[in-house]
Formats: C-alpha cells, structure tokens, sequence
C-alpha cells in the first residue's frame, strides 16, 4: 500500500487547485513526467486516464502549483533578484541580435536569433525542442524534435497560439539526447521546475509573451473576418496590431486590444512578460525591425550567444545603442505585472 505523506500533492490536488479553476497552461509537464503514463490530454486538458501511482511527480513539475518561485529562481539562475531587478527578473546583458543566414532570415519572425542560435548549438548537443505546424490543420502548434538545421528553420516563425511544449522532452529524454528548449515564459517556467525534479539540464530559451490565443477562439475569429488561415504566411504583433498577412491580398490588421477574449484564461494570471527564468530570453520589443532582443540571464545563455557571434552566425550589438531599447521591455514587463497581479480568472 502507498502512504501518501501530508506534503505530497497528486493529481487530484493538480485538478483542483490548477486545472479546474482553468489556471493550466497545458503546456504537458505533467504528461510528460508521469512515469506510468497515466495523465494524457482529454480535449486541451490534462487528465487521468490510467492508474495513479500517486507518486506526486505531476505536481512537482507543474509551473502552476504551489512552490516557492524565488527558490526556484535561486536554483537555477544562482540568486534570487534584487528590487532592482523586480520587474524583468535577472539580466546580465542586453543585445539587438540579428542572424546573417539568408535562410534563416527568409523564415525566422524578426532576427531570427532563436533559430541562429539553435544552429550554432547543433554541433554541441543533439537537437532542440521547436514549436512546429500540425500537418493537417492550419496554424495549430505542436512540439518538435529538431534534430538538423532544415527542421529548425521549417519551424522557426512565431506561432500566436499554445503547445505542449514539455512533451516534447519525453521523446528526447527516449532518445538520450541533450537537447535546447523553446518556449513561452510559462513553458520555461515548466521546464525548470521539471528540470529541478529531474536535474535535467536542457539550455532554455525562453520568448517575451504577453499572452497565447486560444486556437479554437482565434480560428473562429479569422474566419468570421473572411481570413482563411491556410491562406496566411505570417502572423504580427507590431505597433498595437495583430496581423495576418496573406499575400496576393491585403493583410488583415486589428488592433490587439480589441482581441482581449480570445486570449486564454490561464495566461490573464500570468506576470512573466520575458521568461525571467531562461537563460536566453528573446523578443522583439526594444530592437529595430529586423533585430531580435536578447537578453541574457546565465553564464550559459552568454556562452551559447557568444559562440553564435564567433560562428559568424549572429551579429550582436548592445541594445542600449538603440531606441526605445530596454526602457519598452521593462515597460511592459511592468504593465502585465501590474495588469496580471492578483485578477480574478472570470474577466
Ligand atoms: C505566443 C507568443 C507571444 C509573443 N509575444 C511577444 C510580445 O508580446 N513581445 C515580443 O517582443 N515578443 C513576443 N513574442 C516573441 C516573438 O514573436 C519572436 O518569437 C521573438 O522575437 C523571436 O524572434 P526570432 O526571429 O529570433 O525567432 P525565430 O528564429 O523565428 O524562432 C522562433 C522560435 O520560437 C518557436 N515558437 C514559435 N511559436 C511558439 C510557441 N507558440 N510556443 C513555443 N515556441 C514557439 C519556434 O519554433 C522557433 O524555434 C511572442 C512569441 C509567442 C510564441
């Protein structure tokens, strides 16, 4: 018979304080950490579907269960933040990244520092976690092993809506590979509370994320617009905008506050605008167009872009020599803190 201590939280405690009060992110932390494969998703949602041996492996990985985030902070970037430092998390430096491949820049969603970044990795570890397309409905994220530089750029370019990123790290774990993770501040939030269980120690690039769009929401939305989304090529954000464009025809562009429901209700609690626990965290608020905003976090993520730039795959400039620079991304890093703290998930 198992004894489950008065500590050890299951799935059952997950169900209730996380997935039923709709705070999941499904990002597939849980999913992936089960070791007797019970928890699977049931339409978006994590669930139970074998037999739980209540080993509590579940909560420990998931980002929105209780646990102490400064120590988890500590734990993997060395120190908890200073005041100063309250809004973005940890920074050791800022740069303006822009990747000199013709191919990856023909692909990537602004400088393609993420996918350049990854290239360079290759050659030290076996692959990286991408968010690439579902082959048989438009749009739809869906975690990929990338395993050479054809698939990370056939993945590279921003996805509006959620994956379960961290199931793609059951695979990898398969295979025995080392390997690099994408993902949304929430996803790396996963990765590092898995990565604490497990002491895994995949390099974690991390994306600034306001919010995800519900997919279901957003397909309805295009298609009430006339957008067919098969037909888009690239999905923006830029100047207040979301845009769809869609070539031969005009983009279609609405103003991304007039998009407010079709966000998912998980992500309105949400106060980690830039991934303050990645290594390398990358956006591109701040830089100009063209450029990818880098801001490093760990002796890691400095070594993994410093060895881009001597490849001669990036080119790297300090973002204070831009504007608005780094002024715009602690702006809205304070903005979702702000706007996010403490909101009740029924608005
Ligand atoms: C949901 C979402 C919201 C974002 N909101 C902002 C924002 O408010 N402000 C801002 O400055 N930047 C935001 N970004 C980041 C921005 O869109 C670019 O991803 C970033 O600037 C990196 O560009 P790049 O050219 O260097 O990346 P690329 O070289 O194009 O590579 C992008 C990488 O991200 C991965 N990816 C794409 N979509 C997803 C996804 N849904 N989940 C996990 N991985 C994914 C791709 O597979 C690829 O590996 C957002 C990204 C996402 C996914």
């Amino acid at each position: 018979m198992i004894t489950v201590s008065a500590k050890l939280k299951v799935f059952g405690h997950l169900l209730v304080e996380v997935i039923r009060p709709e705070r999941c992110v499904a990002c597939g932390s849980c999913v992936s950490v089960c070791p007797v494969d019970a928890i699977n998703f049931v339409e978006g949602a994590p669930k139970l579907t074998g037999k739980c041996t209540a080993c509590g492996a579940c909560y420990l990985s998931c980002p929105r269960a209780e646990h102490d985030y400064g120590e988890l902070e500590e734990g993997v970037l060395g120190r908890k933040r200073t005041s100063e430092e309250a809004v973005n998390g940890i920074v050791q430096g800022a740069y303006a990244v822009r990747s000199l491949d013709k191919d990856v820049m023909g692909h990537a969603q602004d400088g393609g520092a993420v996918t350049a970044v990854l290239v360079s990795l290759l050659k030290k570890n076996n692959g990286a976690i991408v968010a690439g397309l579902d082959k048989g409905k438009p749009w739809f994220p869906v975690p990929v092993l990338a395993k050479d530089k054809k698939a990370l750029i056939e993945c590279a370019g921003t996805k509006y809506t959620s994956a379960p990123m961290l199931l793609g790290l059951k695979q990898s774990e398969k295979e025995d590979l080392e390997v690099t993770m994408v993902g949304t501040p929430c996803q790396m939030h996963a990765l590092r509370r898995r990565q604490r269980n497990k002491k895994k120690d995949a390099l974690a690039i991390g994306l600034f994320c306001m919010e995800t769009f519900d997919y279901d929401k957003l397909m309805v939305h295009l298609k009430e617009q006339g957008v067919d989304p098969a037909k888009v090529s690239k999905f923006q954000i830029k100047s207040g905008k979301f845009i769809a464009n869609r070539l031969p025809e005009a983009p279609y562009e609405v103003k991304i506050k007039k998009l407010k429901e079709l966000s998912r209700p998980c992500c309105r609690v949400c106060q980690d605008y830039t991934s303050e626990l990645a290594d390398l965290s990358i956006g591109n608020v701040g830089s100009p167009d063209g450029f990818s905003t880098v801001l490093v976090r760990s002796k890691k993520g400095k070594a993994a872009l410093d060895a881009a730039e001597k490849s001669g795959l990036v080119e790297v400039k300090p973002l204070s020599d831009y504007q608005p620079g780094m002024s715009l991304v602690d702006k809205l890093a304070d903005m979702k803190k702000r706007e996010n703290l403490s909101k009740p998930l029924d608005q």
